[in-house]
């Protein structure tokens, strides 16, 4: 009967898979969705128009074919969905939970307009769990192996995607990573209620038994150099990320109780996880009045790991509005059905305190002419500050590159900006400026998305496929 039913989207609304009880959720760092059932993904995955030329796919940044495999679903062939989304996606299952599926695929959706997307984030994530579950692999054996071997610096997302694809081309990828798990922020940043970190592990294991090598608790520049990689191996591909804090540049920044973002997700992290070196690392906010600047997705993470960590108070200044935030809507909307109170158009100019933090003095402001990316900028309000009290102030403004001194003296060369320069269109796809040498994610194109790093991994893999001449 479904099948038949080209109009299922008129007759069935879209519905997101049930969120666990709110007092659960505020006390656990365990992933707020529950995962769908069959007949549920079969009933959302129908309503799909199987558009010919599918706005979804364009907007997605790595391309999946996403009617195609939500057609599977709708059929219940979990294996063959499997295999067709692993030809464009590196970890399916990783962007069917974080990706801010309304600004991509889901906001492209045609029948976003009125009707309700498509739940496709949901239903990408369900195909690889699913499939694993059932004891689905990677199909490996038709892979012609090489004598070739490719050092990747990093497991974060754009160094796993360029470790599937070489592998799966028969080349073998070494990756290195100063942590003692894959998965870079996916799995030392982004908190286990959007990403349960067992889904990192089950990762690593699946692409080692592809025949991916990795070296973990190794840095490079410290445990072993980056001049060894480019003599032992035929190239290196560098996705380090981007990991200096960027600040706020008003008094008060230095006070006792103020923090960078991501030292409190990652104490916290690594209390979960049993990686805590030393008790003092963790930073607890219990019992705490908590103020959270910034309006993105690390400031949303902030906010609701303070819940879950039982602050006192967790308030988010934002000095845009609601409809400018940058982050998933989603998240937004998950942390204030949380407990977080937002405060939108107040920017911070100052932290005040005696000897540690009180409060946080910010602005009203109200928006103004769009900035160079379009964005109207916040533009203060004369006489309009006020003290928002405060015990700890996190500061998510974001991130900006973090190159190492030997980049530039193994003639990797960088932007302005500090991001490395490795652009896409070239006869070897972001090949940096030493020939041997490729990068992606965000120590390219700056801090920006799991999806995108992933797309860019890939992308440069090719790159060294072409390089290599395999
Ligand atoms: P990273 O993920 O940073 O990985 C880089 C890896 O390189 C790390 O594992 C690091 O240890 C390793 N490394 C660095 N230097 C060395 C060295 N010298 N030797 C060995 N290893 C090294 N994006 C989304 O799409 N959705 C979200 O919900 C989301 N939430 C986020 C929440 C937070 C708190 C943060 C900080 C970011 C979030 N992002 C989100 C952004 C996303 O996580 C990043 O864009 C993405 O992880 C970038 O991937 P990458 O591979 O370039 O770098
Ligand atoms: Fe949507 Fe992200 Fe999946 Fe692409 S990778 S289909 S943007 S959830």
């Amino acid at each position: 009967k479904r099948l038949n039913n080209n109009f299922q989207f008129l007759d069935v609304g879209r519905q997101d898979p049930a969120k666990k009880a709110i007092d659960v959720r505020k006390a656990e760092f365990v992933e707020i969705y529950q995962p769908f059932n069959e007949e549920e993904v079969q009933d959302q995955s129908h309503r799909c128009l199987e558009c010919g030329n599918p706005y979804c796919e364009w907007k997605c940044p790595v391309h999946n074919f996403i009617p195609n495999w939500l057609k599977l679903i709708s059929e219940g062939n979990i294996t063959e969905a499997a295999e067709l989304s692993h030809q464009t996606n590196s970890l399916p299952e990783v962007c069917g939970r974080v990706c801010p599926q309304d600004r991509l695929c889901e906001g492209a959706c045609t029948l976003n307009d009125g009707f309700g997307a498509v739940t496709i984030g949901n239903a990408e994530k369900y195909i690889t769990d699913t499939a694993f579950a059932m004891g689905w692999r990677p199909d490996m054996s038709k892979v012609v192996w090489t004598d070739k071997k490719v050092a990747v610096i990093g497991a974060g997302p754009a160094g796993l995607g360029c470790a599937d694809v070489l592998v799966r081309n028969g080349v073998k990828p070494v990756v290195f990573d100063k942590y003692p798990e894959i998965g870079g922020l996916l799995t030392f940043g982004i908190p286990e209620f959007k990403l349960e970190k067992s889904v990192m592990t089950r990762r690593r294991e699946i692409f080692q038994d592809m025949g991916v090598e990795f070296r973990l608790n190794t840095e490079v520049g410290t445990d072993i150099t980056m001049e060894q990689l480019l003599e032992e191996y035929d190239a290196v591909f560098m996705g380090m990320g981007t990991y200096t804090y960027m600040k706020g540049g008003f008094p008060g920044e230095d006070l006792p109780g103020v923090h960078d973002a991501l030292p409190f997700l990652v104490s916290n992290v690594n209390r979960n996880l049993g990686f805590e070196k030393d008790p003092a690392d963790f930073i607890s906010v219990k019992g705490q009045r908590v103020v959270v600047l910034g309006g993105g997705d690390t400031a949303m993470d902030c906010n609701r790991t303070s819940i879950r960590q039982g602050a006192a108070s967790v308030t988010c200044a934002y000095r845009r509005d609601q409809e400018n935030m940058p982050g998933s809507r989603r998240e937004v909307q998950n942390a204030g059905e949380e407990g977080v109170e937002f405060l939108f158009n107040r920017q911070p100019v100052g932290i005040v305190g005696d000897g540690k933090v009180e409060g946080v003095k910010v602005v009203t402001t109200q928006l103004g002419e769009p900035d160079e990316r379009g964005r109207r900028r916040p533009e203060p309000i004369a006489g309009s500050e006020e003290i928002l009290p405060a015990d700890v102030v996190l500061i998510a403004f974001g991130f900006r590159p973090s190159p190492e001194p030997w980049f530039e003296t193994n003639g990797v060369k960088l932007t302005d900006w500090q991001t490395v320069i490795a652009p896409e269109k070239q006869e070897f796809k972001f090949q940096t400026t030493n020939p041997k040498v490729f990068a992606g994610g965000d120590m390219v194109r700056g801090s920006d998305l799991v999806v995108t790093a992933i797309w860019e991994g890939r992308e440069a893999a090719e790159g060294i496929l072409d390089y290599l001449d395999v």
